[in-house]
């Protein structure tokens, strides 16, 4: 699939769900009012819509929400779509996860063919992460972890840099995750969906982390690229990799390889804009594949050049894109 601006869509990102168990104060309000059910593609459409994807090129999948691994039967979709990696029709099978099911699910996750997952971590502070997450308990997880490396699954964590929150443990960030054998990224947060904080108080441009931390450490430059926004170096002392996500400073559009289909069938061509097309209402109202391939087909040749994401205390009661992060899933 090629889209308008010459760029190969050969990235798949699956929100499976948008309810969480925990409620990070940057992705959502305390009180969230989550989908009706009927909304809610079936696991069975989840699959048929991503095979359709994987039929037309799309080499990686990466599941995501809301909390992927709190949706009911999850581990049959992940099983089913194990399956394409079994063919070699699909590359990678990932998740992005926040780890607090992970000692359930690592061995499973394994066998059915993920070799890499993201966790989101924001601090190390016990405390501090039960503030950010509000509901969540971090020493579930890092038992998480744990269960995850001895399953063998190579683990990148994510670190959302929030201005007066985490900015001073950055360091103990990258000595933790070097420490213990996984990369790191940083991200910059973005404005999406109504919280409960004004965003501008809280961004934090990573620019200037960058500066801050190679006081303290070396970085070596790499090209390394996993098809994602991050750019990224090589911790010298550690031998990690460590990114760093700027969708504000910087723009990442050129190379975007991607498209977000939510949970209830939308599919969105860029994480930063509103146009989107319904693939739920093609596979509720067709039997065959012809459909919603063409329905996909169209979407791709509607792929925008890039995102209109800003924060400034003009559009801080209004964000970007009202949809929360936990809709498209990151
Ligand atoms: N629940 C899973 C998790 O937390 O990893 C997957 C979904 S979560 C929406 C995906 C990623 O988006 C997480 O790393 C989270 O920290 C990040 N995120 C959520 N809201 C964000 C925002 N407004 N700006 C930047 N990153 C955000
Ligand atoms: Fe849930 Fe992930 Fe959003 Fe946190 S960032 S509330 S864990 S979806």
């Amino acid at each position: 699939m090629i889209d308008p601006f010459g760029r190969e869509v050969s990235y798949l990102r699956v929100s499976v769900t948008d309810r969480c168990d925990f409620r990070c104060t940057y992705c959502m309000a305390e009180n969230m009012t989550f989908l009706p059910k009927k909304d809610v593609l079936s696991l069975e459409e989840l699959e048929a819509i991503t095979a359709s994807f994987i039929r037309k090129g799309v080499k990686k999948v990466r599941l995501t929400g809301g909390e992927p691994l709190v949706r009911k039967g999850i581990m049959e979709l992940i099983n089913n779509l194990g399956r394409y990696i079994d063919s070699g029709e699909l590359h990678e099978l990932t998740l992005t996860t926040n780890g607090s099911q992970l000692s359930k699910y690592a061995k499973d996750l394994y066998a059915a063919g993920v070799r890499r997952i993201n966790v989101s971590v924001d601090t190390l502070d016990p405390h501090l992460f039960t503030m950010v997450t509000r509901w969540g308990d971090l020493s579930k997880v890092l038992e998480g972890l744990d269960a995850a490396q001895e399953a063998g699954l190579k683990i990148k964590i994510n670190t959302v840099a929030v201005k007066g929150v985490n900015d001073h443990q950055l360091d103990e960030m990258v000595e933790w995750a070097g420490g213990r054998g996984m990369d790191l990224t940083f991200i910059e947060t973005m404005p999406m969906g109504a919280i409960d904080e004004l965003r501008s108080e809280k961004f934090l441009s990573l620019e200037e982390v960058k500066k801050s931390l190679s006081q303290n450490w070396t970085f070596q430059d790499t090209d390394y690229k996993t098809g994602g926004p991050a750019d990224y170096v090589i911790v010298q002392e550690t031998g990690q990799r460590l990114g760093f996500i700027t969708p504000l400073s910087h723009n990442f559009c050129e190379s975007c390889n991607r498209v977000r289909l939510t949970c209830t069938g939308m599919l969105y061509m860029c994480l930063g804009q509103n146009d989107n097309a319904d693939l739920k209402q093609v596979i509720r109202s067709t039997n065959g594949y012809e459909k919603l391939d063409a329905a996909i087909d169209e979407a791709i040749g509607r792929k925008p050049k890039g995102h209109d994401f800003m924060i400034d205390r003009k559009n801080d009661q209004k964000p970007a894109v009202a949809r929360h992060m936990s809709v498209t899933g990151g």
